[in-house]
């Protein structure tokens, strides 16, 4: 029997007992199937995307913080923020993909410099930055001056510099230097006085071997009160050094993606012409984690040849293929050796190919059908473009797709390349243009490629529009924001993590509804004189 809150039994109008009544369906206390199943979602053979949809809510017995988004970007590289910058050119080179990295995420450098070269150092940024520990530090000799290290402090910014008996990293060590040590003297005896005068000698230097872990290095950096911990081999020769502030940015970044050597994971994009085999040799070299393959639709012998000889090439160098809409596409691109696809044809914010080319796919159904194909074999998929605010993510995620890729989104934080400007109306803006742009194009030559637009073509039909974004703030506030939110959407559906969320939602657990054109202006702000909106 049915009791309101304050105990009384719940009478009607007449002041008789209400009655429990059947819905026709079910018998006494039972409910009838509420929304339906994602298959049935996606059975109506029509198309739909995120703002189609809802997702249910479900029973809560846990913690925001126990949400663990730790997923697959490909079939061997794990993250843990289901987040990827997209390799645009107003969106991904190395300040993006360090700050993406740095939150768990990983940063595609984009493909549209004037060189291969350029690409690769961006690379090499990531790889460099901050990384635990240092592989080819700057050394110097002991017979080398005060006026040199000085040299080096005001080229490089540091001067934590181990001293070794080549003045490289393989030689034996034989001291360290630090601005401590050189301080006080004056400028008149900097060319005069010797390393080895002011340097810390070998015997009294901490040093680990080449066993250590960064854990290990940091508790020795700690209890020593020391800002460099050089690592050494049996020989005593100088193998690589460790630095106290690297250490304690690596513990105030506690997703952060790195790779074996304990460097940021980070990505490049290529194309699909010839020369994207040098392209890809110079990435390897600088230490790329993983290559995606740009294009508008991966389905070409180009994509599969190209695929096909990094795989025998380097078979140990991860690849995205992409863009694929349908199964069909994705087998195609999963025979032919992928180790992740990317998927989304038409749905990027900067977008005009569904207009242009009459080809694409809704973007939910796209990443549906692909995902459930692509899990049957082992295959991580990126659902790429269309991503406007947090709940997206998590909707992407609903609907099979392992990692998220964004343009639009990240455009115009502080970690995006080019400047901010102010817009007509007093707004801080940033530039945003689509790769198959006019205005890309006309800037290099590989965003041609991934439309198939040539060089030698006198007419170009143009993909994308060139944009602004208003200002975003920084990537070290907004992604732990998208994080945050993504958990507290999983809390409200019951799910835990994403594994948990893609058994459940195949399982029929976890369950749906489409909303009509009105439910879903509901679902947004409505109704008020003015609002002002504040995300975090
Ligand atoms: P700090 O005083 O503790 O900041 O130490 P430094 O002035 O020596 O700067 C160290 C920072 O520079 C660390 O973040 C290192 O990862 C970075 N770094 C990059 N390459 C090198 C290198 O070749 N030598 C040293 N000492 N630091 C490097
Ligand atoms: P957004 O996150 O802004 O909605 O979409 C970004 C995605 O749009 C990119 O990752 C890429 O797949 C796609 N994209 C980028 N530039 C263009 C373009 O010029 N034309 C088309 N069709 N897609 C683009």
């Amino acid at each position: 029997m049915p009791s309101d809150h304050s105990g009384c039994r719940q009478r009607d109008m007449s002041g008789q007992q209400l009655q429990p009544k059947s819905d026709g369906l079910k018998g006494e206390h039972e409910i009838a199937e509420d929304g339906i199943t994602i298959q049935d979602l996606f059975g109506a053979g029509v198309s739909i995307t995120y703002n189609d949809f809802n997702v249910f809510p479900g029973f809560i017995d846990f913690s925001v913080a126990a949400v663990d988004l730790k997923t697959h970007l490909t079939k061997n590289i794990v993250l843990k923020t289901p987040l990827v910058s997209s390799p645009m050119d107003t969106v991904t080179e190395s300040e993006m993909a360090i700050a993406m990295a740095l939150h768990g995420g990983i940063g595609i450098i984009h493909g549209n410099f004037p060189s291969f070269g350029e690409q690769a150092k961006e690379v090499s940024k990531v790889k460099r930055y901050k990384q635990g520990f240092i592989s080819n530090p700057h050394c110097i000799r002991e017979t080398d001056t005060v006026r040199d290290l000085i040299a080096i402090k005001a080229k490089f910014g540091f001067t934590g510099t181990p001293v070794t008996s080549t003045g490289a990293v393989g030689g034996k060590l034989l001291g360290l230097v630090t601005s401590r040590d050189i301080d006080f003297i004056p400028e008149t005896k900097w060319a005069s006085t010797k390393i080895a005068d002011v340097m810390v000698p070998r015997e009294r230097l901490i040093v680990g071997d080449e066993n250590f872990t960064l854990t290990h290095a940091y508790d020795i950096l700690e209890a020593e009160k020391k800002g460099k911990l050089p690592i050494v081999n049996k020989s005593d020769e100088l193998v690589t050094l460790i630095a106290r502030t690297d250490l304690k940015k690596a513990r105030d970044f506690p997703l952060s993606s790195y790779d074996t050597k304990g460097q940021l994971m980070v990505g490049a994009a290529i194309n699909t012409r010839e020369t994207a085999k040098e392209n890809v040799r110079l990435l390897q070299e600088a230490g790329v984690d993983v290559v995606i393959i740009d294009s508008s639709n991966g389905a070409s012998r180009y994509q599969l040849e190209l695929l096909q000889w990094i795989k025998a090439t380097y078979p140990q160098l991860q690849v995205i293929a992409g863009n694929v809409v349908t199964m069909k596409q994705a087998k195609l691109l999963i025979d032919a050796g992928a180790d992740g696809l990317r998927v989304g044809m038409g749905s990027g914010s900067i977008c005009i190919t569904q207009e242009v080319m009459a080809v694409g796919r809704a973007q939910g159904t796209a990443v549906y059908q692909v995902a459930r194909y692509a899990r049957s074999r082992g295959v991580p998929c990126v659902a790429d473009g269309g991503i406007r605010d947090v709940g997206y993510i998590t909707k992407a995620l609903s609907l099979g797709a392992s990692t998220v890729m964004m343009g639009g989104l990240l455009a115009g934080t502080t970690e995006a390349p080019g400047e901010y400007f102010w817009g007509p109306s007093g707004v801080r803006l940033k530039k945003y243009r689509g790769m198959g742009s006019l205005d890309a194009m006309e800037a290099h030559s590989s965003s041609q490629d991934r439309y198939f637009t040539s060089e030698s073509d006198a007419i170009k039909v143009a993909q994308g529009v060139s944009a602004t974004m208003r200002d975003r703030g920084s990537v070290h506030k907004f992604v732990p924001y998208l994080y945050r939110g993504v958990q507290h959407g999983f809390q409200d559906i019951g799910v835990k993590s994403i594994e948990e969320l893609q058994e459940k939602v195949y399982a029929g657990e976890v369950r749906f509804e489409r909303r009509t054109p009105s439910a879903q202006q509901e679902g947004g702000v409505h109704s008020l004189h003015s609002y002002e909106k504040r995300l975090f």
